[in-house]
């Protein structure tokens, strides 16, 4: 797909980790996502870091782990690297991210991807992480897949956890979603011009997508239980505005019912209110936001404290968990006045790289030093 979503994993890189190291991965397997970065030559071989999540932040540490010269590899559920960035709201423009006065979050994710393409990370996509076992220095993480990975330390960069949409229960769906008639993320709205569009929710999502589809897609009906939005102002106030000028039909106070439609096309999506009205609007896509689950998963199984909502807490000074060897940075990890922003998430992966280094190289003394003294240690 193109777009800014996409990330450059088009450029052929080598494996480059230290031959004293070893990651147990069975020789016959294969990697199905970016191709390139095979990590079929890890067989014998491991890593100092094994990185869970190749969000933003996982992409970052990635960074800042082999400018320390440790080496890592990059292990993610989804089938392409960008997490939350990539898999929810590609197109958006995000306004705080350091020197980008705008930078849509797939840009974002290519320019990460960009600056790590030097160190040829290795990456399992495609992949959960479900067990853990072992302790600092000799750790061995479990994929879904049956594979086994030997790293010295952990860096949890999980976000949500191995997130998916709340799906809405209506009878059939999978049908529909699988055809794509249901979605729960805008990958491109070019998809959606000339089509008819229901959107369900009432958070910033759903009117932010109302928002943006209006004059792409033919007709847009605005889904919500209660006539209230729980939106920006100033993204309700533009709402306000569409609706008077007939760009955006709101349905409200109504909830999803029913979806109608054969072998996954969507003919109509029927709402119905808390008193039985239902009424059935003939739309062609529904686009579903009523937010993310927030389970850690497997993860919550590891040993390792954690918090309410899904989160773990750590040391802020390195972003230990409550595991030796074990770190957590990003919107999974949990401090006093931690703020779940990419960039304070960056910020959190050269402290837990810094803090990792004394654990996967015990016998090196680090001493600090800027970007600008040693340049990028590809070599
Ligand atoms: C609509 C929207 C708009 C936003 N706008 C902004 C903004 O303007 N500015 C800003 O700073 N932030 C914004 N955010 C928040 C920002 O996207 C997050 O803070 C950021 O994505 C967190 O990055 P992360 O790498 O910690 O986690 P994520 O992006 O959540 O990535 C975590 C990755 O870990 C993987 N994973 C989890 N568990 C496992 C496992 N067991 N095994 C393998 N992989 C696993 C997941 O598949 C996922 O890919 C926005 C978020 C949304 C949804």
């Amino acid at each position: 797909m193109d777009g800014p979503g996409r990330t450059p994993h088009d450029a052929t890189h080598g494996v480059d980790l230290p031959a004293t190291q070893s990651v147990d991965l069975p020789s016959t397997q294969s990697v199905d996502t970016p191709a390139t970065h095979s990590v079929d030559s890890l067989a014998t071989h491991s890593v100092d870091v094994a990185i869970v999540g190749a969000g933003p932040v996982g992409l970052f540490a990635a960074f800042q782990c082999r400018m320390l010269r440790l080496s890592c590899v990059l292990i993610d559920a989804l089938g392409e690297t960008g997490g939350q960035c990539t898999a929810l709201y590609p197109e958006k423009p995000i306004y705080d991210i350091p020197a980008h006065a705008e930078i849509e979050a797939g840009a974002l994710i290519a320019a990460l991807e960009a600056q790590i393409a030097p160190f040829a990370v290795p990456r399992l996509l495609g992949r959960r992480v479900t067990g853990l076992s072992g302790a600092a220095g000799a750790f061995s993480l479990r994929t879904d897949r049956g594979e086994r990975i030997a790293a010295r330390t952990v860096l949890i960069a999980a976000g949500a956890g191995a997130f998916g949409p709340n799906r809405p229960p209506l009878d059939g769906i999978d049908a529909f979603e699988a055809s794509g008639a249901v979605q729960y993320v805008v990958r491109t709205r070019a998809a959606l011009r000339g089509r008819s569009v229901a959107i369900a929710g009432g958070g910033d999502s759903a009117v932010d997508w109302a928002l943006s589809l209006a004059g792409v897609a033919d007709r847009i009906w605005l889904i919500h239980r209660r006539a209230k939005f729980r939106a920006a102002p100033e993204s309700v106030a533009r709402l306000d505005r569409a609706v008077a000028d007939g760009r955006i039909a709101l349905v409200v106070p109504y909830q999803l019912h029913a979806l109608e439609g054969v072998d996954g096309a969507l003919s109509g999506v029927v709402v119905s209110t808390l008193d039985g009205a239902v009424r059935t609007l003939p739309a062609d896509r529904l686009l579903a936001f009523f937010g993310l689950s927030t389970d850690l998963g497997p993860i919550a199984d590891w040993g390792i404290e954690t918090g309410m909502h899904g989160v773990i807490p750590v040391t802020p000074a390195t972003l230990q968990t409550s595991l030796p060897g074990v770190f957590a940075i990003g919107d999974v990890a949990s401090y006093p006045g931690k703020l779940k922003l990419i960039l304070q998430g960056f910020s959190e992966a050269a402290m837990a790289a810094h803090a990792i280094h004394g654990i996967a190289r015990p016998d090196q003394v680090l001493r600090f030093e800027h970007s600008t003294t040693h340049g990028l240690p590809v070599s």
